[in-house]
Order: C-alpha cells, then sequence, then structure tokens
C-alpha cells in the first residue's frame, strides 16, 4: 500500500492549490503578521492556566480569561466560527463545511499547563509566565507544551478567514483544559459532546512525537515522526505487611527485604521485547537511513529478529518501543531510624505495549514477584493502549505532505509509536485516524524542555507550525481532497501489488 501513498504524493504535486496564497503580501506586512502571532503565544503564556489534580490548585479563572483574551486576538475566527465553552473550561469551535456530507477533521490541542515548581522558580533565565521574547526564542511555560499549538491553530484560521478561505469539509478545534492530568473533564467530555449528536470525524489531528533532528545515532538529516499509536498506561501498587518492632532483632524477612526481593526480580524480567507493525513500518522505512547492515537485516526480519530487538532495547528510546515497560516511581516505608516499618509499598508506573492490556500486565508482575506475602492492587486509572492508525489513507498523505512543504528538510516522514499520552486518547470512539503530531523540530537537548525549567519555542519554528497549520487545513478540508477522494475510490480498486 505504500505504492498508494506516492501515487497520492504525486497528485498533490500535480494539483497544485489555485486559491490565495501568501506572496499576495508583500513581504513588510507578513513580517507584521508574524509579529503579531508572536505576540498573541506571549500573551497567551501570562495566563497561569495551570490544572491540577488538587481541585483548590486548578486555576479556573486564569482560564476564563484565556477565553476571553483570545476573542479579542482572533476577531475573524469568533465573528465566523461557533464557539461553545464545554463543561465550563474547555473550547469547541465549529468551521462549517460547504459539503455537510464529509465527515470532519477535527485539530485537538490543550490550554493547560504543568504547575512551575516553586523551588525551580529561580532557575529560569526568564519569567515563567512574562511570555518574555528574547534571543530568537518565545520563553514560558507552555510554549512547548501546547500553547503554541493553540495559538498556531487559531492564527492559522484567523489567516484563512481573512485570505478568503472556506472549506468543504466541517473544522474542528478543540481545546481541553485538563490534558496534563488526564483529559476526562476536557477533550472527554468534548468527546461525549460530539458523539451524542452522532458525530463521525475523518481524522484527529493532535500533538505527539515531531520532527526530530540528531536524535537517532547515526542520522543527522532530520526525519518526522507521526505517532500512529500510544501505548496505555496504569500504576499498581505492591504492598507487604509485617510485624513492626525493634530493628535491633529483625526477623529473616522484613517488608522492606520482601518489596526489594519483588522489585529486584521485576528488573530482572520485563515484558516480552516485540515488534507492533507501527514499529516494523518505522524500522522498514528507516532502514536505508541506518545503513546497508539494518536495511538488509529488516528485509529478512524473520531471520534477524532477535538481534534487531536486542540492538532496539539497548537504547532508551528506542527500547521504549518495543516492549511493556514498568518503573518503580513511588518508595514507602519508615520513617524512624530504629523503629522496623510494619509496611513497605511501591508504585509501579506501568506503559503498556500495544496487544497487551490491564489483565496481562497484572498476570506478568503477579507471576514474577510470586509472592503471596505481596498484595498487588490497581492505583488511579487504566488507560489502554490506542488502536493503531493505519497509513494507507489520504488522510495520512495529506499530512505528510503537509509537513514535507513546512519542513523541507525532512529526510522521512515516518509512522511511529508514541510512548505516552495525550487527549487523542479520548477520540478513539469518533474516527480510526488519529495522529499525534506537533509541528516543531526537536533536537535531544529541547525534548528535555518540556514541563521543565527554560521552556521555550524558537520564533522560527513557531512561524512554521502557523504555515503548517494552514497547509494542513487545506490540504484536508479545500478544493484539494475532493480529488484526492476521488483517486483514492479508484485506486482501491486497483490490485495491492506490495504485498503488504
Ligand atoms: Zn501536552
Amino acid at each position: 500500500m505504500r505504492q498508494y501513498i506516492f501515487i497520492l504524493f504525486f497528485v498533490f504535486l500535480s494539483h497544485p492549490i489555485t486559491f490565495a496564497q501568501d506572496t499576495d503580501f508583500t513581504a513588510a506586512a507578513s513580517a507584521t503578521i508574524t509579529a503579531e502571532a508572536v505576540q498573541k503565544l506571549s500573551k497567551a503564556i501570562t495566563f497561569q492556566t495551570t490544572s491540577d489534580v488538587d481541585e483548590q490548585e486548578f486555576r479556573y479563572s486564569e482560564f476564563l480569561d484565556l477565553h476571553d483574551y483570545l476573542g479579542e486576538a482572533f476577531p475573524a475566527l469568533h465573528q465566523q466560527l461557533q464557539k461553545e465553552v464545554v463543561n465550563g473550561y474547555s473550547l469547541l469551535y465549529t468551521w462549517l463545511g460547504t459539503d455537510p456530507d464529509l465527515p470532519p477533521v477535527l485539530l485537538s490541542a490543550h490550554m493547560d499547563v504543568v504547575p512551575v515548581e516553586e523551588e525551580t522558580k529561580e532557575d529560569w533565565q526568564q519569567q515563567p509566565y512574562a511570555g518574555t521574547v528574547k534571543d530568537g526564542y518565545i520563553w514560558g511555560r507552555g510554549s512547548l507544551d501546547d500553547k503554541y499549538r493553540v495559538i498556531a491553530i487559531m492564527e492559522a484560521v484567523e489567516q484563512l478567514l481573512q485570505q478568503g478561505y472556506s472549506p468543504e469539509r466541517t473544522i474542528y478545534l478543540a481545546f481541553g483544559h485538563d490534558e496534563e492530568i488526564g483529559g476526562t473533564e476536557g477533550a472527554g467530555k468534548i468527546s461525549e459532546y460530539l458523539q451524542e449528536q452522532g458525530v463521525k470525524l475523518e481524522a484527529v489531528f493532535d500533538e505527539g512525537l515531531a520532527v526530530a533532528k540528531g536524535v537517532l545515532p547515526g542520522i543527522d538529516e532530520p526525519i518526522a515522526f507521526i505517532g500512529t499509536a500510544a501505548k496505555g498506561g496504569m500504576n499498581l501498587q505492591l504492598k507487604v505487611k509485617g510485624e513492626g518492632g525493634h530493628s535491633s532483632a529483625p526477623p529473616l524477612d522484613t517488608p522492606v527485604s520482601i518489596l526489594s526481593a519483588a522489585l529486584n526480580r521485576l528488573q530482572n524480567k520485563p515484558f516480552e521485547a516485540r515488534m507492533i507493525p507501527t514499529t516494523k513500518e518505522t524500522m522498514e522505512l528507516m532502514a536505508g537511513k541506518l545503513g546497508g547492515k539494518y536495511k538488509f537485516a529488516m528485509r529478512h526480519y524473520g531471520l534477524f529478529k532477535g538481534k534487531i530487538l536486542k540492538m532496539l532495547a539497548k537504547d532508551q528510546a528506542t527500547g521504549a518501543l518495543i516492549r511493556t515497560q514498568m518503573t518503580p516511581t513511588v518508595l514507602e516505608a519508615g520513617d524512624t531510624y530504629n523503629v522496623m516499618p510494619r509496611m513497605a509499598k511501591a508504585i509501579l508506573n506501568i506503559r503498556i505495549l500495544n496487544g497487551e492490556d490491564q489483565e496481562t500486565v497484572i498476570k506478568h508482575v503477579t507471576e514474577t514477584v510470586n509472592d503471596e506475602r505481596v498484595q498487588i492492587e490497581m492505583k488511579g486509572t487504566y488507560t489502554p493502549p490506542s488502536p493503531i492508525t493505519p497509513t494507507d489513507t489520504w488522510t495520512y498523505a495529506a499530512l505528510e505532505q503537509s509537513i514535507r512543504e513546512t519542513f523541507p528538510e525532512v529526510a522521512l516522514v515516518v509512522p511511529a509509536l508514541f510512548p505516552g499520552s495525550t487527549d487523542a486518547r479520548h477520540y478513539t470512539n469518533l474516527t480510526n485516524n488519529i495522529y499525534r503530531f506537533g509541528p516543531q523540530v526537536v533536537t535531544r537537548e529541547k525534548a528535555q524542555l518540556v514541563h521543565n525549567v527554560d521552556e521555550r519555542l524558537e520564533v522560527e519554528v513557531f512561524e512554521k507550525s502557523i504555515a503548517f497549520y494552514k497547509t494542513l487545513l487545506r490540504q484536508t478540508c479545500g478544493n484539494l481532497p475532493l480529488q484526492v477522494v476521488m483517486q483514492q475510490e479508484e485506486s482501491e480498486l486497483l490490485p495491492d501489488v506490495t504485498n503488504k
């Protein structure tokens, strides 16, 4: 089916977009527009929209102030799109298309940010909520995650409206207010609301992976990764009870020793390593760039499976792609130097690979611990691994094309497993086509800035993200898609010769 994507690729190339282009503007006017957009992101950062599991810490009023500001900053959008406030603090905008028969697309982003820890405030080079623009960067909490996408999407729509663009396909803009704490009250409620109305979506575009530069050893060219699958997650508590008493005469086994032994067994018996179809696709596409050895190995995957998995397991980043992983995060036992604790507890944070679930995870942990004195219990919510998004669709091709147009330096566009989870998880009932991709350029260093001190985004990358969403909207909702849909229907009649 890969061939089919190339067919579409040529369709895009042979049908240039004919409506108003940015070239209609003078360079000076376009520079002014860019400067204004940067100011909008800068201002959006000044609202301290932190979400928090603790209701007291949730800064609800900041969200309402941000809503007001967005109304001022994007007048055309607010005049022509329908705005609904969902569950008090999330936003859903509807841009009606001219053809009601086309299933809508939904662009998802979130307005909430993680808090700035009190003890790190001094470490910031620029104040985290000042929205400072300096040295080519927009600084502050939310500049990378995820306010730049909220503003880039809205700016793209604003500019398209000003250029007289009218979509054929309906577009939803869905901005949640609690992604950082699970998204149940924001994206979760938006999704419920759309399902109640019987909406079926063509595709969802959310945050996730990005254009990666120098992230993989041996590859210098930037590669765009699109998250077409996401891992699930859950937390298990391991608890051991004991008798307590004075630590001068301990029994052979104490809660701490029993718990340590259990954690040790888990460390030594990880989940089975395996390649899900998405990762196999990633590897196949990247094999050429990785060099002859890998190319050969991937071509004869059956033969070299063990070796390939072993190699992927070695690196932290690729290791996450091939198995369910568990990490002890919280440990709790005694609090007095000479008193044996009556209880020892550990939390295992588990990221579940597609194909496994709650039951298979608990089974592996229970069998590996193999000690009845250790009580195993689930804590918090369970997020199942996502369904796998197909890549042989016109929406995937449109996304790939939008990436290539915006980031011409990209050598490859590759589907990949996203090891985390985002608001996208709430939309799985509405479409099979869920894409997790943020239009930004990430290096190993820059990836560290998310949720961290000195979070900042290059002005240049922000500009590109606006251009990206304009292209993506036109590719998926403009005049062009009709031709693509026609091509798709025709090509479905063609035999699949690629044996995939
Ligand atoms: Zn985010």
